[in-house]
């Protein structure tokens, strides 16, 4: 099967800071895969880098075969990426509603008008609450409302930059259950996170990252019992 997103030899630096040191991944349709690893090892800079936010000193980066590598974050976006960012970064002054528009801007009226019945099916708070000011939701809510804006795009790949972050476990569970569906549901799904359990837990490949390289990879099933990731990032 070809792959959906094939990232060969990515390198990426901050100035002298040599962040990614020639990773590869691929994901295929309907998959959801994961890059686990501790902080700094270089997730979020693969990510943002995929996602357009950042140009690669080196490496290819190709959607079906077509290279995406280096194009502004716009036209990855046409191309149907979608990143949720890390920190949410709702529009906190708008409501909930106005947020999900924001997220279908290329997309008409009409598609619209069906995309956010479905995300609000997965997300019914988000439908309770969409007149609500999106400053004044929780962490959970917003993170919600952060992966239901970048669905709005109907992406043929999401990519979520550490839903968990700064969440409660209760919460944690929750989104990490709702990525789970919308896994199932069809969509493919690209998740950057530091919490390893959960993450390997509802995907079906993984990649450790560490610094800037990737160290293993597996199905999630696999790595969850290996040794090695259980010493370093499952807590023994
Ligand atoms: P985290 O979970 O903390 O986001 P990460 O695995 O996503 O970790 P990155 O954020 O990609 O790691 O960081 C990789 C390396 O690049 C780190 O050494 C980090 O300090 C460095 N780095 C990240 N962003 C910048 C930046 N804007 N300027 C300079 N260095 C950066």
């Amino acid at each position: 099967m070809a792959s959906l997103l094939s990232v060969k030899d990515l390198h990426v630096s901050y100035g002298a800071i040599k962040a990614v040191r020639g990773i590869s991944f691929d994901i295929n349709e309907g998959e959801i895969v994961t890059l686990i690893g501790a902080n700094g090892a270089g997730k979020s800079t693969t990510l943002n880098t995929v996602a357009g936010l950042i140009k690669p000193d080196s490496g290819t980066i190709e959607l079906e075969g077509s290279s995406i590598a280096g194009l502004p974050a716009h036209k990855v976006m046409q191309r149907g990426l979608a990143l949720c960012p890390e920190g949410r970064r709702v529009f906190t002054q708008m409501s909930v509603a106005e947020n999900l528009e924001m997220g279908g801007y290329t997309r008409t009226d009409a598609e619209n008008r069906e995309t956010l019945e479905k995300v609000y099916a997965h997300f019914p708070r988000l439908k309770e609450r969409r007149s609500q000011v999106a400053g004044t939701l929780s962490g959970g809510e917003q993170q919600m409302l952060a992966m239901g804006r970048a669905l709005m795009s109907k992406p043929r790949l999401l990519m979520l930059d550490e839903p968990s972050m700064g969440l409660a476990p209760i919460l944690v569970q929750e989104i990490f259950d709702i990525v789970k569906q919308l896994g199932e549901a069809g969509t493919t799904i690209l998740l950057v996170e530091q919490n390893a359990n959960m993450a390997l837990k509802i995907a079906d490949r993984a990649y450790v990252l560490e610094i800037g390289q990737v160290k293993k990879t597996g199905t999630g099933a696999e790595l969850l019992v290996d040794d090695d990731v259980r010493k370093a990032y499952l807590g023994g």
